[in-house]
């Protein structure tokens, strides 16, 4: 039987992307905001309904971006739950990440503990939108409006999701997308950022191209992060398919939930009010050992399942050890695993992954 992986990411058909990529043959154009990056967004700008977008090379550097424009240098308050780009971008633009807990229920930022972190220094909020769960926005909105915060979300994982039809590109101040080749949505690396305020595109293309407003100016050491034309036909492709990637995901994730509803492995089923785009199919164990236990027992069957996200980035050894204050967080990386989702998974693929728990967590 052949290996079964977290994940696989899904390609165009090959005709198809060897067609949009044709035309860069005419026009030796490869980057700088050719006519690929500027097709592709157009077509996310319409498609997320956002007001502005820019794409950038990968989230990071659109991370990274998006908190230097919004001239974020002090605290930033976060939830160690997420990937380790989140609290890198931070620390990488000279700020701070003070970590808050999340919430047992979806793992997102638990709102109702961010108040008491604030203090004279804080100057942002960064939640993430993790699997498909989605933030308390309205709650988060109250809190930095009242505190005169910026509101900057991780939405990495969040692409064609929405909440009481709010896209999350429409959420805070800004939101970031990762478009890496394990995401729904992909160019194979990739990122944007979509936000509000106008003024702020000039600022992100500037840092995206090393502070360089036209031929004659060079205005500040910008960075570089701009999405080259091979990326930006790969998003193409990938968009036009989106539809279909996500049906498949959402067949598959719900065969998960039905197989594993009445089991002692607790699941996420997307909230009534929210659009999923089933890009993970995390699951909680009892304790750590069990996680442990199903996770060698997957392998030994060529089944790989992901602890995502562990270890939580409070544990990290390049940052000061604070997961004792945030237990929940801490609790769920002992237990969680990423289980195979992936548009082409085959529901017997999927079934085999299901009875290899279920050998486990029965006995
Ligand atoms: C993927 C991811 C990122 C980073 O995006 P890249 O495009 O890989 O640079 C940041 N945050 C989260 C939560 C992610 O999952």
């Amino acid at each position: 039987m052949d290996n079964i992986n977290v994940t696989r990411s899904s390609l165009p058909n090959f005709e198809d992307y060897v067609s949009e990529i044709a035309s860069i043959w005419s026009n030796h154009w490869l980057t700088n905001m050719g006519e690929k990056h500027d097709e592709l967004e157009t077509q996310l700008k319409d498609f997320l309904s956002c007001k502005n977008i820019v794409l950038f090379t990968n989230g990071h550097l659109a991370l990274e971006a998006m908190l230097r424009v919004y001239g974020i240098k002090g605290e930033v308050i976060t939830s160690p739950y997420t990937f380790a780009s989140t609290t890198h971008a931070i620390t990488r633009v000279g700020a701070k990440p003070v970590f808050c807990d999340v919430k047992p229920s979806d793992l997102t930022l638990d709102e109702s503990k961010v108040e008491a972190l604030i203090t004279e220094h804080t100057e942002a909020i960064m939640p993430i939108h993790v699997y498909g769960n989605i933030c308390n926005n309205d709650a988060l909105q109250k809190i930095a409006q009242k505190h005169n915060l910026k509101l900057l979300y991780d939405g990495a994982h969040s692409f064609a999701e929405s909440k009481d039809g709010v896209n999350t590109a429409n959420m805070g101040d800004a939101t970031m997308f990762s478009f890496h080749a394990t995401k729904v949505f992909h160019t194979i690396e990739g990122g944007a950022i979509c936000f509000k305020d106008d003024t702020m595109r000039e600022k992100l293309l500037l840092e995206k191209n090393f502070g360089i407003p036209n031929a004659e100016e060079v205005l500040y050491p910008g960075g570089n992060a701009k999405m080259n034309e091979f990326q930006a036909a790969m998003g193409i492709c990938n968009l036009a398919i989106i539809h279909e990637t996500i049906t498949k995901r959402r067949a598959l994730a719900e065969h998960y939930y039905q197989a594993l509803e009445n089991t002692n492995v607790q699941i996420f089923i997307p909230q009534a009010n929210v659009v999923s785009n089933y890009g993970y199919m995390p699951v909680l164990f009892s304790d750590e050992a069990m996680r442990d236990k199903v996770y060698r027992h997957l392998a030994e069957k060529d089944i790989y399942a992901r602890k995502y996200f562990y270890p939580i980035c409070n544990e990290f050894s390049c940052y000061e050890n604070t997961s004792a204050q945030t237990p929940i967080a801490l609790s769920a990386s002992r237990r969680v695993l990423c289980l195979p989702l992936y548009p082409d998974l085959s529901m017997l693929d999927a079934d085999r992954v299901i009875s290899t728990i279920k050998e486990c967590v029965n006995d």
